[in-house]
């Protein structure tokens, strides 16, 4: 057994988790979105697994050329479009989709001689005030761009949700009727929901549902569970323990000496650490599973290793000890840590060996 940090990667799941997507929103197309790595679960080998999405979704271009240069033929859309006008010929050679978002983008691919035309996302701010064109230019532009040459018609709209992992929350509603009412009747097909919308707000499916985290078996919602939706994690972070000591009660443990063992205990030293992207302000208390029993981390996390308290319990030298996966949720870990579970899942290092192997 791999005595390395592991991110084991259950294809199975992965496979799941589409129908499920494809369950909760049955009459739109996938655009699976695989950035940052595939949410830090391998671009290529999580791509080459989704033979039965219609499209992928990256944020740059170099992560869609990865895809092309790994053989990936599908559509690739880029989600913030191009950031310069010469990423445009590379863009058509490469058949790239782009979504548009700026005034300044739509001038340049105006102007842009292009060998052929592309395909454009057109994107609305509807209230996230990050990207997207503002509701009253969008006649407007979307004039200019039906007139294009370089645009192949109809384009697809689309708009993108600030607060859709919460189910109280009115923004959801009012950016959904804010775009609808901006749109119209202009033709194309439409593009509304991330994770949090296909869980969250059927209403808004439309054409294509945008899925990211969900594909990975994490719930977008706020305090969610992946098995509140019946999907499932796909990844399973483990490393294995290299020590096991006693400790005596007043003894101070890790840097700082911040935690002092109030009692007499034993002590697991887990190879993990935050240079393998496990976090470094997991405070004391949060759980491992070894043998399917939790156990709480102490004293501070290193960049290598990281304590566990034992009590009485035997654990031998190697045992797996599982960070977060299918009976550790990571959605859990991320509240511990009061981050959320796009960053943990985003932050696995380099150093971390990865296994693909179904069910
Ligand atoms: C990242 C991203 C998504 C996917 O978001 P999830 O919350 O992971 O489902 C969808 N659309 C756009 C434009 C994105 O940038």
């Amino acid at each position: 057994m791999s005595r390395r940090p592991l991110a084991q990667i259950n294809t199975s799941a992965l496979l799941h988790n589409v129908e499920r997507i494809r369950d909760m929103a049955p009459h739109s197309k996938i655009l699976a979105v695989l950035k940052a790595n595939a949410y830090g679960h391998g671009l290529l080998a999580v791509a080459a697994q989704l033979k039965d999405v219609h499209a992928f979704g990256v944020a740059r271009i170099d992560e869609a050329l990865m895809l092309r240069a790994g053989g990936i033929v599908k559509p690739i859309v880029l989600l913030e479009g191009f950031f310069h006008a010469d990423e445009l010929s590379q863009i058509v050679a490469s058949n790239l989709q782009v979504v548009v978002h700026h005034p300044a983008q739509v001038e340049a691919l105006v102007k842009a001689e292009l060998e052929s035309p592309i395909h454009v996302w057109l994107k609305i701010d509807s209230g996230m005030h990050r990207l997207g064109v503002e509701p009253a230019d969008f006649k407007e532009i979307y004039q200019k761009l039906c007139q294009s040459k370089n645009v192949l018609q109809p384009m697809r709209l689309m708009t993108h949700f600030a607060c859709a992992d919460e189910k109280d929350n009115p923004a959801t509603a009012r950016q959904l009727a804010l775009f609808r009412q901006t749109i119209g009747d202009a033709a194309g097909e439409l593009s509304i929901a991330n994770s949090a919308g296909v869980v969250g707000w059927p209403q808004s499916h439309g054409d294509w549902v945008r899925p990211g985290l969900a594909l990975y078996g994490v719930s977008p919602m706020d305090k969610g569970r992946s098995a509140a939706h019946a999907l499932r994690p796909v990844m399973t972070f483990s490393s294995s323990v290299i020590a096991v000591r006693q400790v005596r009660q007043g003894d101070a443990v890790g840097y700082g000496a911040s935690w002092v063992a109030p009692k007499d205990t034993r002590l697991a030293v887990v190879a993990i650490g935050y240079g393998d992207g496990y976090p470094r302000n997991a405070p004391c208390g949060t759980p491992v599973l070894i043998n399917g029993k939790r156990y709480p981390i102490v004293g501070r996390v290193s960049m290598d290793m990281t304590t566990v308290d034992i009590g009485d319990d035997e654990i031998a030298h190697g045992a797996q000890v599982i960070l977060w996966g299918e009976d550790l949720p990571v959605e859990e870990i991320a509240e511990q840590v009061q981050t959320i579970p796009y960053e943990l899942l985003c932050n696995i290092t380099s150093r971390v060996q990865f296994r693909y192997i179904g069910d």
